[in-house]
């Protein structure tokens, strides 16, 4: 836990923030300025900065961000009219909260 960390505290039950669905390795919760009718962000419990940072054992939990946006899409009924799933990746790549996170974005007409 970084306690300077917005979604270090935001996973660790500390701002109040309603989670769409939790497990012992990952929280899911509404982006608070969506880019899309349903914008999920699918985050990790652990402290991990980015995808740069990824070390061969966080295979597992890769997987687990991919396959939870997969059962997140299903639930939010986005899943066969289409949605876009990514990572932005430092700066440059429009990361601006450097705790690792997926986002899932879908819902349009
Ligand atoms: P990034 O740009 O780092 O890939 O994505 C960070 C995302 O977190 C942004 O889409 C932003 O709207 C969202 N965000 C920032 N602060 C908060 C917050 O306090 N609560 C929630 N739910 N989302 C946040
Ligand atoms: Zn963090």
């Amino acid at each position: 836990m970084h306690s300077d960390c917005l979604f270090c505290k935001i996973a660790g039950n500390e701002m109040g923030t309603e989670f769409i669905h939790e497990t012992a390795e990952l929280v899911v919760f509404k982006d608070i300025k969506p880019l899309a009718p349903v914008h999920l962000l699918i985050v990790p419990k652990r402290h991990i900065r980015g995808i740069n940072d990824l070390v061969d054992d966080d295979r597992a939990i890769i997987s687990e961000l991919i396959l939870t946006a997969r059962d997140m899409a299903k639930k939010m009924g986005v899943e066969r009219s289409g949605y876009r799933i990514f990572f932005n990746v430092e700066k440059g790549g429009g990361q601006e909260v450097f705790h690792l996170h997926l986002h899932l974005i879908g819902g349009w007409e």
